[in-house]
This record gives C-alpha cells, structure tokens and sequence, in this order.
C-alpha cells in the first residue's frame, strides 16, 4: 500500500502523512507523476473512443 507515499522535497525521505515526519517540513510531493491529469478535458473522448470499439458482432456475412 504505497498509494499515499510521498516524498519530501528537503530531506528527500519518504513520507505517508501530509508532512514529512522527518523534518516536518510540509513540501511532500508523490515522487511519481500521476498517469493522467483528472482534469483532462481529452480523457472524456479518449474513453468514449476506447469503449465505442466494443461493438456486438453477429457474423452477419452472406
Ligand atoms: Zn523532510
């Protein structure tokens, strides 16, 4: 469960809380970037796309 794991940018260690309990400093950023930006206004199409392809074939041939 490292879904919350966090990183301090002053002393560079790791942190689960909203502040480094090391240092206390509160500048804790996740050393991953996220995959996508929730607010990406392309994602709407991108999952529009991706599930539009999912189509009911009958093997309607001859
Ligand atoms: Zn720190």
């Amino acid at each position: 469960m490292n879904k919350l794991l966090l990183k301090c940018k002053v002393c560079g260690s790791y942190t689960l809380g909203p502040t480094c309990r090391k240092c206390g400093s509160s500048e804790v950023a996740s050393p991953h970037p996220p995959k996508f930006s929730p607010d990406d206004r392309y994602l709407r199409y991108r999952l529009r796309e991706r599930y539009s392809e999912k189509e009911p074939t009958n093997g309607v041939n001859g």
